[in-house]
C-alpha cells in the first residue's frame, strides 16, 4: 500500500522505485518502471541481470565504474545516468537517484532510490545545444538584445561580420553598430516591433574597422514562457555584394539610357531627348504661362570643312562649336545636337522675343571667334532660324519645322544672322538690337540733349517748376523722343546710366539758373525704380546737391505709379530716406496702375501727379472727367498736393481749375523746351 502511495506520489509515473538487494541478489523495480520500458509487471525478472542487458553497454560499463568508486570511498548517494531499451526498440534516458547502505563490515548490501524517464528533457537539451550549435555556426549574425538594446547574446556570424568577439560587445549597445551618432533604427524598429510583430529593413551598418556594412536586418521579438517580449532577436545578412551588383546595374542602366538620349560626339542631348526636352517645355509654359523660343542653328559651309580638312578636324570643329553655344546659355535652357551640323536650342522663360535676338547675336557672335585646330585656323559662321511658342505653332513638330525654315532663310538672306520665322519680328528685333547697341554708345558718347517743361499755378500764372525731359540727340537719326528710347533702356538697364546723367545736368542746370535769379521754384526728375534700386543712390543724389550746392526742397522725383506699387519694403525705405533728405516725392502717371490706398497711405509722398490720358478728352468725356475728380478728392484726403500734365487746352485748364487742382504743366502754358529757351522763358518772366 504504502509502495502504491510513494508511487503514485512520484512524478506522475515518470518515476519509478528500485530496490536491489546485493545479498540476495533480487532486483525489485515498482509497475511503473517497468512500464516506462514498454512491460507488464509481471514480464521482467527481478534480476539485476536483466536490467543490464536492456541498458546501453556503454552505460553500463560506465555506471558500474562509478558505482565501484562510490562503494570503495563508502559513498552513499549515487546518481547516475544511462540509455535503456524500450520494447520496441528505442532508446530511453533514465536519471537514477539512490541510497547505497552499508553493513556493519561496510560491505554495500543495498541500493535503492528512484529512475526518472527524462528521454524529453534529454531529446530538448539535445535540441537546443544543436541550435545554439547552428546559430553559432551560421555566416549572419543573430543577436540577442534586452529590452534596452543592450546585447544579451553574441554568434560567431556577428564576430565574423562586424569583427567584434562576442567579450567585446555582451553588455554594449546596439547602436554602437549605427553609422550615424544618432541612430534612428531603435525608435522605428521598437514601434514596427509593437504594430507589426517584426522589422525588417537594408541599411547600413558599422563595422569594427568603421567599414560600412550593408545588411537585411531582421528584428524579432524575443519572448520568455508567458509571451512577454523581453527582448529583441537581431539577424543580419550582408548583402554589400548584392548591393554593389544593384549598383552596377543601376549604373549600366544609367550609362544605356545616357548613350541613347546623347550624341556620342558631343556629349549633348540628342534628337530623341531634344522632342523630349520640347515637349516638357510646351507642357510648362502651358501651366506657368510666358513662353519660349527655339532656335535652330546650322554651321554655315560646314560640308567644306569636312570635305577638304577631313572628319576630325569636323568633328572637332563641332565639339568646339557644341561648347561656344553651350557657354552662352543658362542651366535651364536646352541645347541639343540634331544631326550632322545642326543644333538646337531651347531657350526657356521667354519675357520678350528680344531677349531671343540678344541670344542670337551672342550665338552668332562666339561662333565667329577663329578656331585654332593643329595648324588650322578656322573661321566659322552659322544661321540661326527662330520660332517662338506659343505665338509660331502650337506643338513640338510645328515649332521646329518653321524654326528650320526660318534658318533656311538666313541662309538665303547671306548667312551668319538670324531669322525669326514671324518676318516682322525679324525686322523689330533688328531694329531693337541697332538701337541697343547704338543707345549704349550714345551713353558713352553723352548724345543726350534735355528739355524742361513748365510747371504753372494757373491762379496767378507763375511758374512753380519745371519738369526736366530727356531727348537723344541721334547723329544720323536726329531727335528722338524719349517713347522711343526709354522701355528699351529700362528693359537692358541702361536706364539707370541715362537718369543718372539727367540727374546731374538738370541739377547744374538749375542751380546755374539759381544763381542768375531765376528761380523756377522746383526742379522735377523722372526716376525708374531701377535708379533707385542701385546701390548708390543715395550717395549720387547726395554728391549732386553738394556739387552744384542744390537745395534739397528743390528737387521733386517722379515716379511712375506702375513701379512704384510693387509693395517692396526696402524701395519704401529709401523713399523714406529721400523724403527725409527734404527732397520731394510724387507719383507720375496716376491713375494708370492700381494703387492700392493702405501703399499709398504708407509712402512718403507729397504730390500726386494725374496722367494726361485722362485729361486729353476734357470736356468730351464725362467717364475721364468724374475720374480726375475723384484723383483731386482722394489727393485731398490724403493731404497730397495735385498736378495735372498734358493740358493743351483753356477748357481742360478751367475744368481743373474749378474741382480744385491748381497745378498745371502742358502745351497750354508751354511745350518742353531746350535749355536756351528755357532760358528765356525764365528771363522773360523774372
Ligand atoms: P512723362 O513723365 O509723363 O512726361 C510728360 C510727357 O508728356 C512728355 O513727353 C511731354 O513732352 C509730354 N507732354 C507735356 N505736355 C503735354 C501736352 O500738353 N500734350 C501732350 N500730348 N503731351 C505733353 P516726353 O518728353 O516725350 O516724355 C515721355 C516720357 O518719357 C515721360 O513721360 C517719362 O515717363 C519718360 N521720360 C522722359 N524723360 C525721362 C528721363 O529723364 N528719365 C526717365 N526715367 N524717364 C523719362
Ligand atoms: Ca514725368
Ligand atoms: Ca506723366
Amino acid at each position: 500500500m504504502s509502495t502504491e502511495r510513494l508511487t503514485l506520489a512520484l512524478d506522475g509515473g515518470k518515476t519509478a522505485i528500485l530496490d536491489w538487494d546485493m545479498v540476495n541478489k533480487t532486483l525489485y523495480i515498482s509497475p511503473n518502471g517497468k512500464k516506462m520500458l514498454g512491460y507488464s509487471d509481471s514480464e521482467l525478472p527481478t534480476s539485476i541481470e536483466t536490467w543490464k542487458e536492456l541498458a546501453h553497454p556503454e552505460d553500463v560499463k560506465k555506471n558500474f565504474r562509478s558505482f565501484l568508486q562510490h562503494r570503495h570511498k563508502h559513498l552513499k548517494t549515487f546518481e547516475h545516468s544511462y540509455r535503456i531499451r524500450h520494447r520496441h526498440g528505442h532508446w530511453i534516458c533514465i536519471f537514477g537517484r539512490a541510497q547505497i547502505i552499508y553493513d556493519a563490515e561496510g560491505h554495500a548490501v543495498r541500493m535503492i532510490g528512484t529512475q526518472t524517464d527524462i528521454t524529453k528533457e534529454k531529446e530538448l537539451q539535445f535540441k537546443y545545444s544543436h541550435y545554439a550549435q547552428i546559430i553559432e555556426q551560421i555566416h549572419d549574425s543573430v543577436i540577442s538584445l534586452d529590452k534596452q538594446g543592450n546585447i544579451t547574446s553574441w554568434n560567431k556570424g556577428s564576430e565574423m561580420l562586424f569583427g567584434y568577439s562576442a567579450d567585446e560587445m555582451i553588455g554594449r549597445h546596439f547602436s554602437l553598430l549605427c553609422l550615424e551618432e544618432k541612430c534612428s533604427l531603435q525608435t522605428k524598429s521598437i514601434a514596427a516591433l509593437e504594430q507589426y510583430g517584426e522589422y525588417k529593413t537594408e541599411i547600413q551598418l558599422k563595422k569594427r574597422s568603421g567599414e560600412p556594412l550593408f545588411v537585411e536586418l531582421v528584428l524579432s521579438p524575443l519572448k520568455d514562457n508567458e509571451g512577454k517580449r523581453i527582448g529583441i532577436v537581431s539577424y543580419a545578412h550582408d548583402i554589400t555584394d548584392r548591393k554593389e551588383a544593384e549598383e552596377r546595374l543601376v549604373e549600366q542602366k544609367r550609362i544605356l539610357f545616357y548613350q541613347a538620349h546623347h550624341d556620342a560626339l558631343t556629349g549633348l542631348p540628342n534628337r530623341v531627348l531634344f522632342f523630349d526636352r520640347l515637349e516638357q517645355s510646351i507642357r510648362k509654359t502651358k501651366r506657368l504661362g510666358s513662353g519660349f523660343a527655339l532656335f535652330f542653328i546650322d554651321l554655315d559651309r560646314f560640308k567644306h570643312i569636312n570635305d577638304s580638312l577631313g572628319h576630325s578636324i569636323g568633328d572637332r570643329v563641332l565639339r568646339i562649336t557644341a561648347k561656344r553655344i553651350g557657354s552662352m546659355l543658362r542651366q535651364e535652357d536646352t541645347l541639343a545636337r540634331l544631326s550632322g551640323d545642326e543644333f538646337t536650342v531651347i531657350m526657356e522663360d521667354l519675357h520678350h522675343p528680344a531677349d531671343a535676338s540678344y541670344l542670337a547675336e551672342k550665338i552668332l557672335a562666339v561662333l565667329q571667334k577663329p578656331m585654332y585646330i593643329d595648324e588650322y585656323t578656322l573661321y566659322i559662321s552659322g544661321s540661326i532660324g527662330i520660332s517662338l511658342y506659343p505665338e509660331d505653332a502650337a506643338d513640338a513638330e510645328d515649332l521646329l519645322k518653321y524654326a528650320d525654315t526660318a534658318m533656311y532663310r538666313a541662309k538665303a538672306n547671306g548667312r551668319n544672322m538670324f531669322q525669326f520665322y514671324a518676318a516682322a519680328m525679324t525686322a523689330y528685333a533688328i531694329e531693337r538690337m541697332e538701337m541697343k547697341t547704338s543707345l549704349k554708345e550714345a551713353i558713352e558718347k553723352e548724345e543726350f540733349v534735355l528739355y524742361y517743361q513748365p510747371q504753372v499755378d494757373a491762379l496767378t500764372g507763375h511758374t512753380i517748376g519745371l519738369e526736366a525731359l530727356v531727348r537723344w540727340q541721334h547723329p544720323s537719326r536726329g531727335l528722338i523722343l524719349p517713347d522711343q528710347f526709354i522701355p528699351l533702356a529700362e528693359e537692358t538697364g541702361l536706364i539707370v546710366d541715362i537718369d543718372r546723367w539727367v540727374m546731374k545736368t538738370a541739377m547744374q542746370q538749375v542751380s546755374l539758373w539759381h544763381k542768375e535769379g531765376l528761380i523756377p521754384d522746383m526742379l522735377a526728375l523722372n526716376l525708374s525704380i531701377k535708379q533707385l534700386e542701385g546701390h548708390h543712390f543715395l550717395q549720387e543724389i547726395e554728391h549732386c546737391l553738394n556739387a552744384f550746392e542744390f537745395q534739397p526742397h528743390w528737387l521733386e522725383l517722379e515716379i511712375p505709379e506702375g513701379q512704384v506699387m510693387k509693395d517692396h519694403k526696402e524701395t519704401i525705405a529709401k523713399l523714406q530716406k529721400v523724403h527725409d533728405m527734404g527732397i520731394g516725392i510724387s507719383i507720375d502717371d496716376f491713375g494708370t496702375g492700381y494703387s492700392s490706398l493702405s501703399l499709398l497711405k504708407r509712402l512718403p509722398i507729397n504730390l500726386l501727379k494725374i496722367d494726361r490720358s485722362f485729361i486729353k478728352d476734357i470736356p468730351f468725356d464725362e467717364e475721364d472727367m468724374a475720374i480726375v475728380k475723384a484723383i483731386i478728392a482722394l489727393a485731398g484726403s490724403l493731404k497730397l498736393e495735385i498736378i495735372a500734365e498734358g493740358v493743351e487746352t483753356e477748357e481742360q485748364k478751367a475744368f481743373l481749375v474749378e474741382n480744385g487742382c491748381t497745378k498745371i504743366q502742358g502745351f497750354y502754358y508751354s511745350k518742353p523746351l531746350s535749355q536756351e529757351k528755357m532760358h528765356h522763358f525764365l528771363q522773360k518772366q523774372f
